[in-house]
């Protein structure tokens, strides 16, 4: 039996998947709604892996988003943090993310969380034809994004949800941005995350300590 299974009954994990850089009340509320909403006994936040090659931006080294994201989650018993992905080395791929869970927590039902931006993006993830034989994927609304776009029409009915979620109009672009011009991220992210940008002065202007790999 998986960890905190009954009888007859398969536990149920969700997997909010995020650059986290840093985390927000957005992501917070998406896994509290669909937690609730899905009954899991569990959601387990996945922070990336930092890509070897700069992309368009530098993410904050792994362990900064990682240690964001256990303060950030800390005071919900059914909320965890996982380092699978910034273990692995290379870029992260959602699929290899479902099955490195899946060989650790043995037979449980995956629930993949995903904002309506990134659920768009889903077929042009890596092994997006195994992705829904690992998870059931719940779609949640967020401002500015079409929840039910013409790309989620392609996806297969059956094996993805669409929800709304209370509308947070709140980024990891935007808390960056705001701290780098000093403007306030109080209530935007937990207090504690507010505490940690300062204490490490990630997202300031100049910072040289931003990148894991200069
Ligand atoms: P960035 O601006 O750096 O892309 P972000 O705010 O989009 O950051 P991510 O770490 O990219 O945060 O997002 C992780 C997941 O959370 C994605 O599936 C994304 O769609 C979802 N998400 C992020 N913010 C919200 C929000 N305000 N409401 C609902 N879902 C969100
Ligand atoms: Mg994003």
């Amino acid at each position: 039996l998986a960890h905190g299974e009954e009888a007859g009954r398969r536990y149920r994990l969700g997997v909010m998947g995020g650059t986290f850089d840093p985390i927000h009340h957005g992501h917070l509320v998406a896994a509290s709604e669909v937690g609730s909403r899905f009954g899991l006994d569990e959601v387990v936040f996945v922070p990336t892996g930092v890509p070897w090659q700069k992309k368009d931006r530098e993410v904050s080294p792994g362990e900064d988003r990682y240690l964001m994201t256990v303060i950030a989650t800390a005071s919900n018993p059914r909320f965890t943090v996982s380092r699978v992905d910034i273990e692995r080395p290379g870029d992260t791929y959602t699929v290899d993310t479902l099955k490195d869970l899946c060989e650790q927590r043995g037979d449980v039902d995956l629930f993949f969380i995903t904002g309506a931006d990134a659920l768009a993006k889903i077929l042009t993830w890596r092994g997006a034809d195994q992705l829904f034989d690992l998870a059931h994927f719940v779609g949640v609304s967020r401002p500015g994004v079409e929840l039910n776009s013409p790309a989620v029409a392609h996806l297969p009915k059956d094996k993805i949800t669409l929800m709304e979620v209370p509308a947070m109009a709140i980024s990891s672009t935007a808390i960056r941005e705001r701290t780098r011009s000093g403007e306030p991220v109080w209530y935007l992210v937990p207090d504690g995350i507010v505490q940690y940008i300062s204490k490490r002065g990630l997202y300031a202007p100049g910072n040289d300590q931003k990148s894991e790999h200069d």
